[in-house]
């Protein structure tokens, strides 16, 4: 007997029919003997209609009410899915955030999971109950709602599962597993058996939105065996693991010890709407830097890629970094805010462009890895405006034009398309 967590996106939960079709996943692991504890998400497309409806209320909402409003969709399903569930002869009970509870900081629309209370949860499974838990929230200290941020089902259902203790948590979600590269991009994209925690938040990092970044984090610092499985699978199919032997299919993220052939790329990633932003002419001495960043961090925007030239002569020199696009305005705002501080010329900037990233933990010891991305994109007569690297991954900057034709060649380029494709 294991204990598992089952989480389930928001197309495993569209409409009524999937909901029993996600359904007869539960029931499978319950009749196997497993104590089970499901999250849902809200039914896809939902929260985006309920983010349109706070936005078109007034821009200028209190984040209190956003997430007052956005976390109704996951209470709909849960208690969908309870009743599904009871309907079938297991006996289920839906549990919103502040019931469980799950318990946030008060960072409304952003929360972070501080504890989770397991003992009702832990009281349900070993009585014979599903508790279904609505993913996405949480209550605040002040006894609000909180949501998680988007995609924040996944963090709900890695926390439970460390909560709880359980042996694996299992997200089903509308692909069968994680690939190489997103499969929407190209049709080479191959299903990876196995990642290991750290491309696995690297790629989440990098635009591979399979995966909340934050879910991936908490899986690495509690230890949760990660499985990353298609709904449309026949619940009543024998369950077959990614190396072949009985078990269950779709993509298993675990430690790195447990991956005995490590790639040297295990991935391509692609995250667009990067907005460049280069400051000319700055004063190149001390503090600077500091002064630029520190006003951007004080509105706690996110900066990703950052460039500094040195001048020829010691006095003037460019900046240049990358936020998101959605942070764009607030970021050119808050650098002229900054300009009693330090000393530049003009701003130039433009949005759209692409971040394409190669990651592999066998980057670590391989050298080489940057030179042969740059050459496989001169090859194709793309233009590299941005460069960073980490320790397993290379990430650049190029016209969003050229994304997905960077994305095929370097797939191509690293030996990762499918064999059949
Ligand atoms: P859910 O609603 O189940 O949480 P998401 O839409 O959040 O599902 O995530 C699944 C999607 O992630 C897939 O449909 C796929 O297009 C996308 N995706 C991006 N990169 C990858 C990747 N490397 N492997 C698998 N899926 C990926
Ligand atoms: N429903 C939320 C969203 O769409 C959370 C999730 O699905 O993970 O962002
Ligand atoms: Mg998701």
């Amino acid at each position: 007997m294991a204990r598992i967590v089952l989480k389930f996106g928001g197309t495993s939960v569209a409409n009524v029919e999937r909901i029993r079709h996600a359904a007869r996943h539960v029931k499978r692991e319950v009749d196997a003997g497993n104590q089970v504890s499901v999250v849902v998400s809200a039914m896809s497309g939902k929260t985006n209609e309920l983010v349109g409806w706070v936005n078109e209320s007034s821009p200028l909402h209190d984040a209190r009410e956003y997430d007052a409003v956005v976390a109704s969709g996951e209470q709909v399903t849960a208690g969908l899915m309870a009743i599904v569930l009871s309907e079938m002869g297991i006996p289920s009970r839906s549990f919103s955030g502040w019931q469980v509870p799950i318990k946030t900081d008060d960072a409304h629309g952003a929360a972070r999971i501080t504890d989770i209370d397991p003992t009702e949860l832990n009281k349900r499974m070993e009585d014979g109950w599903v508790p279904v838990i609505t993913g996405f929230q949480g209550i605040a200290p002040s006894g609000r709602i909180t949501t998680l941020g988007r995609g924040g089902s996944d963090t709900s259902a890695v926390a439970v599962a460390a909560a709880v203790k359980a042996d694996r948590c299992d997200i089903y979600t509308d692909v069968d597993g994680v690939y190489t590269t997103d499969p929407r991009i190209t049709p080479k994209a191959r299903r990876l058996s196995k990642i290991s925690f750290e491309e696995m938040l690297e790629m989440a990092s990098l635009g591979a939105k399979v995966l909340m970044i934050r879910s991936v984090e908490l899986a690495m610092a509690q230890k949760v065996r990660l499985l990353v499985r298609s709904t449309f699978d026949d619940p009543d199919a024998p369950q077959v693991a990614p190396d072949g032997t009985p078990g269950v299919p779709g993509t298993l993220v675990c430690d790195e010890d447990e991956i005995m052939e490590k790639q040297i790329v295990s991935g391509v990633t692609l995250a667009r709407g990067e907005a460049k932003i280069t400051l000319r002419d700055v004063k190149d001495k001390p503090g600077v830097a500091a002064a630029v960043f520190g006003a951007l961090a004080d509105e706690s925007i996110v900066v990703d890629m950052i460039v500094q030239n040195v001048s020829d002569d010691g006095s003037l020199t460019d900046i240049t970094f990358t936020v998101p696009d959605s942070e764009y305005d607030k970021a050119v705002r808050a650098i002229e805010g900054a300009r009693a501080n330090v000393e530049f010329g003009k701003i130039s900037s433009s949005k759209g462009g692409a971040k394409i990233s190669v990651v592999g933990v066998g980057m670590r010891s391989h050298a080489g890895v940057a030179a042969s991305m740059f050459k496989a994109l001169a090859d194709k007569g793309i233009n590299i405006q941005l460069i960073t690297t980490s320790e397993i991954k290379t990430s650049v900057l190029i016209d969003d034009e050229y994304a997905e034709l960077a994305v095929r060649a370097l797939h191509t380029y690293y030996g990762l398309d499918k064999e059949d494709a």
